[in-house]
């Protein structure tokens, strides 16, 4: 049985790699040179637990196994390996309320080392942090944006051993070697412009090289680029997903030792609207956005046309968030890039699922957030298309997909396409 998987990102070389491993003879097309240039090399390759649904909860912590075990899951690749950096994660929320407090319960009960900070907790252990609560967050334009705000935070939730990989683009080439390896075709520099049905169980998918691909199943793991490659195969789906334009930006890390990456944490400060972690090797500090109600979000429609630099507006926003939240750091000249999540509109989770065109996968909106958990979402779509071809109807029979590292089983209904909306915070948090 023959799959063609449209998009070399992290995710598609990851459901390239489990399909091979399940028998299926798979070819993996990316318009770019190489797999991982797409929105993956923009990545901040945060590994994190803290989601607002168990089911994520539970596929992170499996992910981050694997991450811990990185060679192991390849298996030998003649490549040099991406690093999993374990620094730790803190958690502001807006409130410690029964959601924050669902969460980390949830985290505690799968065994994640999470704990619970009050305020004072957090001025002790982060004496760099301001506890000062800047909830609602305001634009940077509002008078009072750097007036003291007279209260603080409720607390924060600790994950003791959350990190990052370095780098994912590293992690993604990884993956295409291991799926090379194994007998993974990689056709690359070659843009899929047609999805067509051949027959009543076959695809003929076209390139812009006048080439076409015969396969049994097709799977769109075209990141920001997923709607435009639905519209391509004609196939529509009750929940949208939608390209939004992020900005990250670098700072020096005025923490940063010589030969020390443990300096500073991970910290998702929702309650300040930024996120941020050190960088290049602990000598910068990475700052992204957690979509805060008062920034307007930038939807772009062409997902090839669109600013990759830094702008004023957003530099403004994020690094005085940050330097409000972590005061010894300097504004310094502005670096970083801009680069496109795949979102999907309802819920910020993504949609890992047949479609009703039968053999035609998604593996889409993954919101921001799913580098993390790419090497499951590559088993859940290799374990679908296995389910589908068994004849096991999965919007009747969802999926439950076994976290063997972790010891459970996920119910992944949560991310089908016929789902209402997750409860979710509606940001890159999920
Ligand atoms: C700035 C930023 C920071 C992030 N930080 C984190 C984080 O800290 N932690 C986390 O877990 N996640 C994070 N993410 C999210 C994560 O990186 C993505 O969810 C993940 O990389 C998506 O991988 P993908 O393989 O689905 O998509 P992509 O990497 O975008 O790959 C899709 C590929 O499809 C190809 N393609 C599209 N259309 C066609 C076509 N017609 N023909 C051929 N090829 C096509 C593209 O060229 C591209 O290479 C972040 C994302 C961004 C942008």
């Amino acid at each position: 049985m023959k799959a063609l998987v449209i998009g070399a990102g992290v995710i598609g070389c990851s459901v390239a790699l489990e399909l091979r491993r399940a028998g299926w003879d798979v070819d993996v097309v990316d318009k770019n040179g190489d797999a991982g240039h797409g929105s993956t090399s923009a990545s901040c390759g945060i590994v994190r637990r803290f989601y607002s649904q168990p089911g994520m909860i539970a596929m992170a912590h499996e992910a981050a196994s694997i991450w811990a075990d990185w060679a192991g899951y390849l298996g030998p690749v003649d490549d040099g390996l991406a690093r999993f950096l374990r620094p730790g994660m803190l958690f502001i929320p807006p409130r410690i309320d029964d959601a924050a407090r669902a969460t980390l319960a949830e985290m505690q009960r799968l065994g994640i080392a999470a704990r619970l900070l009050s305020a004072d907790d957090v001025a002790r252990e982060f004496p760099f942090l301001d506890t000062a609560s800047h909830h609602p967050t305001k634009p940077v334009a509002d008078p009072e944006f750097f007036e003291e705000t007279g209260s603080r935070i409720e607390g924060a939730v600790f994950e003791e051993d959350a990190g990052f990989v370095v780098s994912p683009g590293v992690a993604t080439h990884n993956l295409r070697r291991a799926g090379e390896r194994d007998g993974v075709r990689f056709l690359l520099n070659t843009e899929v412009t047609a999805v067509e049905r051949n027959g009543r169980d076959a695809f003929l998918t076209r390139m812009n090289d006048g080439t076409a691909r015969e396969s049994d199943v097709v799977i769109n793991v075209a990141g920001p680029h997923s709607g435009r490659v639905n519209r391509l195969a004609g196939v529509e789906l009750q929940l949208e997903t939608r390209a939004l334009r992020r900005e990250v930006h670098l700072l020096k890390n005025p923490r940063f030792e010589e030969g020390s990456t443990a300096s500073l944490p991970i910290v998702g400060d929702l309650d300040g609207g930024i996120y941020f972690r050190p960088e290049g090797g602990g000598r910068d500090v990475l700052v992204g956005s957690t979509e805060p109600a008062c920034d307007e979000p930038e939807w772009i429609d062409d997902p090839d046309d669109f600013d990759h630099n830094v702008t004023e507006l957003y530099r403004e926003r994020q690094c005085y968030r940050l330097m409000k939240r972590f005061p010894e750091v300097g504004y310094g000249a502005a670096r970083g890039l801009g680069a496109l999540y795949d979102v999907t509109l309802q819920d910020w989770y993504p949609i890992a699922d047949r479609t009703d065109v039968p053999g035609y996968y998604v593996c889409i909106g993954t919101s921001g957030s799913s580098f993390k958990t790419a090497p499951v979402l590559g088993k859940l779509m290799a374990e679908l298309v296995e389910a589908q071809r068994n004849g096991v109807d999965t919007d009747k029979q969802p999926l439950q997909l076994a976290l063997p590292r972790i010891d459970a089983t996920v119910d992944t209904s949560f991310l089908s396409r016929l789902r209402k909306p997750n409860v979710s915070t509606g940001t890159v948090i999920g």
